[in-house]
């Protein structure tokens, strides 16, 4: 089977939207709001409390420093500083509860296949992806907003 590892935004990124609002590379203005859906956040990878957490929403290219072509889009973080998602989490539990369409993508930044998963399954789907040597990593999006979540890899060497 192979080991996955699940990749949220890096720490340095939102501290740096949190501490800027503004939105790395792009510089349009972030936004902060009480969460009026389920998210999640791109850095503890949990869904927001629905009227209850403040979020913050930015513009976030999620090939930055992986592949040439950048796909900017909209994401959103918690309002406050959270604890990131620990790689080898596996696939985030409280995540499983939405559908999800994951695009496996090869060296060359090409869409290899594309598959969607639900009720449960998420985590088989990505693991079975991966097993494709042609695919270097795949990037998790909500079927519904269509927006990025996370990006997934093989986990390598001893871990
Ligand atoms: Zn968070």
């Amino acid at each position: 089977m192979t080991e996955i590892r699940v990749i949220a935004l890096p720490t340095t990124t939102v501290q740096k939207v949190l501490a800027t609002m503004s939105s790395p590379g792009y510089g349009h203005p972030a936004h902060r709001e009480v969460a009026t859906g389920h998210g999640p956040c791109r850095h503890c990878l949990k869904p927001f409390q629905v009227g209850m957490e403040e979020r913050v929403l930015f513009t976030c290219n999620p090939f930055y420093e992986l592949a040439e072509v950048p796909l900017p889009g909209p994401v959103f973080v918690h309002g406050e500083m959270c604890e990131r998602f620990d790689e080898e989490g596996g696939y985030p539990r409280e995540l499983l509860a939405y559908p999800a369409v994951m695009d496996g993508y090869d060296a060359e930044q090409r869409l290899v296949r594309q598959q969607r998963a639900s009720n449960g399954d998420q985590e088989s789907v990505v693991r079975e992806m991966l097993q494709d040597a042609e695919i270097r990593y795949v990037m998790v999006r909500d079927l519904e907003a269509g927006c990025f979540d996370f990006r997934v890899e093989r986990r390598t060497g001893n871990g």
